[in-house]
């Protein structure tokens, strides 16, 4: 990927844990940054001002994942900013611990449309700027898994690592589909990390909770699972395609 220098990164859920980390950080390697929020608008608004204030370039934009319309509007801002050359696939949900006998179609279906089906859509509005098939200067897309992928979530989210499961398979299919085309596609995988999530998910405490469990003896930070994506982001990262990097602590 060449390294120019109205290059933009999209990060989706950009305003508040993981994203927010990613954004900030993105922004200080030289990326103008368009960050997508679905609730949050002063968390998101509070990002962009934090990169204006370092010299940087951002912009919050009100985009469902799950939505293909805010999709659309979300990558017009993008370009709107500069060249489309990175994607940061973040935004994700979880729901209250459960077996799968007691979970309803619904919530199923929300799970797969935000992590899956709006990954799926984002990635497919990147390639389609940035393969040079399509007449694009290249760019990298890095997806967020879990650790969940791999431990299955028994009798609390099997829902949720299915989703995760599917970014994997996702992630390595399309690094090799556009590996010719200048984009690199790959994965990181986070164990337990210390942001709201869990706290979405009925567990405010989890992160501290399972840190007993985990070979670190804490959980992560977001800054921490923030280097890893803007290194696969980066041309240190450029012979770096179809990898999921586990970020875990050695959990
Ligand atoms: P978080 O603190 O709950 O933040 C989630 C972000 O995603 C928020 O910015 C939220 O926007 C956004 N979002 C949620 N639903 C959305 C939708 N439908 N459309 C657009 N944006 C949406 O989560 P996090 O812990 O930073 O997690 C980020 C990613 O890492 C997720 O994919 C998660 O599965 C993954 N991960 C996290 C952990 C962990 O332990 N924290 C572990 C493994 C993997 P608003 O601010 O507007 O609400």
């Amino acid at each position: 990927m060449p390294d120019f220098a109205d290059k933009v990164a999209v990060v989706t859920g950009g305003g508040r844990g993981i994203g927010r980390a990613v954004a900030l950080l993105a922004a200080r390697r030289g990326w103008r940054v368009c960050l997508s929020y679905v609730s949050d608008a002063g968390a998101a608004e509070a990002v962009v001002a934090a990169i204006a204030a370092e010299g940087g370039q951002a912009e919050a934009v009100r985009a469902d994942v799950g939505d293909e319309a805010d999709i659309g509007t979300l990558f017009a801002a993008a370009d709107r900013l500069g060249t489309v050359a990175g994607l940061v696939n973040n935004a994700g949900v979880v729901d209250v611990a459960a077996r799968l006998d007691a979970m309803e179609a619904p919530r199923l279906h929300r799970m797969m449309a935000t992590n899956v089906v709006g990954s799926l859509l984002c990635a497919r509005e990147a390639v389609r700027r940035m393969s040079t098939r399509h007449g694009g200067r290249g760019g990298g897309i890095v997806n967020l898994s879990s650790v969940a992928a791999r431990l299955g979530g028994a009798g609390q989210y099997v829902d949720y690592a299915a989703s995760k499961g599917a970014i994997d398979s996702f992630t390595r299919g399309l690094a090799r589909e556009v590996a010719e085309e200048g984009i690199r596609v790959n994965a990181v995988a986070p164990g337990i990390i210390d942001t709201e999530i869990h706290a979405s998910g009925g567990q405010p405490d989890r992160a501290r909770a399972l840190a007993p469990q985990i070979p670190m003896r804490r959980p992560g930070t977001a800054e921490e699972i923030a280097g890893p994506v803007v290194w696969l982001l980066s041309e240190e990262a450029a012979y770096t395609t179809g990898a999921i990097l586990e970020v875990t602590g050695g959990r």
